[in-house]
């Protein structure tokens, strides 16, 4: 195990018991989380925008990018379908929240949804202003707009290509090279992060909603540990064991900050140099999953659900359980790789079934703590699916 792992797994060991006995200074040093937060989601944008286009254009014509976007967008559904499938064996299990009553918290500050309509949703993926889309980070739109433009360049004089092609690998090494420094700082900045959480949200929380937890965790644990290793194992014909020691460091990164997305970074500097997994594969394949492949969100939103539903004392007809699952599955992709976001799409699949909003305020209190499970969870599923596309995409390395 490398020193900065080490250090990582040590900063967060030590970061739960100091929030705790020191929440004074754990809150007043929150800016050194945030400077390093900060720091990873500077190079999201230009990071996602170079390494789309060096994938595309690596991948040498439309026929392949359209061969690996087909199968990693079917990967993605399946392993979401897995993902919500064992949150709703597990919550059907153990049947919590039927019987049970709380008071619910009061100051805690529900989020808004937007609503979108079926033409807002397609219309959201067209960048009508890209440099707005850039800005504002609308990762999908950018996603949109880089694919087309690398596409475009295969269908340039070649010389002409080279020129758009030398630049973003360019930025993309040297976003890599910036990547690498913010890195060193890890064990530093995820101790500040946890021992902030720790000390804003208490751990007496976590006896609050204590079966809810433990069965979130314990379906997070089975797919994480059980799911996801099958698939890599069975379809990958790769270790998991091993390749889990790899790629490890990205998967502490996404427990401590709670997001995906400034978690991507690392991933895609550990997918490729520990795990091996090509610059095409990767370049492609981790960005698109950092905001859509997310399965422990999907398997925490189906279990949250059905969770209110309970408290709630309402009986769902079989249809409307098809329709949370369905539902799940399209939340989980719509959810941003940010901390929270999971929670605020898992409104939409209460309005999808006309549940009431109630119970939120309660799910919020341990929403942190789950978040950084489920994120954990989601960035592990992206490594995964990055390394089985990789064996089963065959093209020049
Ligand atoms: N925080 C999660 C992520 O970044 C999304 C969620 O809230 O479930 O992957």
């Amino acid at each position: 195990m490398k020193k900065s792992e080490n250090l990582t797994i040590i900063a967060i060991f030590l970061a739960i018991p100091f929030g705790y006995l020191f929440p004074e200074i754990a809150l007043s040093q929150k800016v050194i989380g945030d400077i390093f937060l900060a720091s990873l989601k500077m190079l999201i944008v230009p990071l996602i925008t170079a390494s789309i286009f060096v994938a595309i254009s690596g991948l040498g014509d439309a026929k392949s990018l359209k061969n690996l976007g087909t199968k990693a967008i079917f990967y993605y559904f399946m392993t979401t379908t897995l993902a919500v499938s064992v949150g709703l064996v597990a919550i059907n299990i153990s049947q919590i929240g039927i019987g049970e009553s709380y008071s619910i918290v009061p100051d805690r500050e529900v989020p808004e949804v937007k609503h979108l309509s079926i033409n807002e949703f397609l219309l959201s993926f067209i960048p009508t202003n890209i440099v707005n889309s850039l800005a504002q980070g609308s990762i999908i739109q950018i996603i949109v707009f880089t694919s087309l433009l690398a596409v475009a360049s295969l269908h340039l004089e070649n010389s002409k290509r080279e020129i758009l092609y030398s630049f973003f690998d360019s930025l993309n090494e040297a976003m890599m090279v910036i990547a690498k420094w913010v890195i060193k700082f890890t064990p530093l900045g995820v101790f500040s992060l946890i021992s902030y959480i720790i000390a804003k949200e208490g751990i007496d929380v976590l006896f609050i909603l204590s079966n809810y937890i433990l069965v979130v965790l314990l379906a997070l644990a089975f797919h994480g540990m059980v799911t996801l290793p099958s698939l890599l194992y069975f379809i990958g014909k790769v270790s998991p064991l091993t390749y889990f020691k790899q790629v490890k460091s990205a998967v502490l990164l996404a427990f401590s900050t709670a997001s995906s997305s400034a978690t991507l970074p690392l991933t895609m500097k550990v997918a490729q140099e520990e795990g091996k997994v090509s610059k095409k594969v990767a370049g492609f394949v981790l960005p698109l999953g950092a905001t859509m492949n997310m399965d422990g969100t999907a398997l925490y939103q189906s279990i949250a659900v059905l969770f209110m539903a309970n408290l709630a004392g309402v009986d769902l007809s079989f249809i409307d359980e098809v329709l949370i699952f369905v539902t799940t599955i399209f939340a989980s992709v719509g959810a941003a790789g940010i901390p929270g976001a999971g929670l605020i799409m898992m409104m939409v699949v209460l309005d999808s079934v006309g549940l009431p909003h109630t119970y939120i305020p309660l799910i919020l209190v341990v929403d942190r703590i789950l978040d950084m499970f489920r994120t954990a969870t989601n960035v592990w599923g992206d490594l995964v699916a990055t390394k089985i596309l990789d064996t089963k995409t065959k093209f020049e390395k």
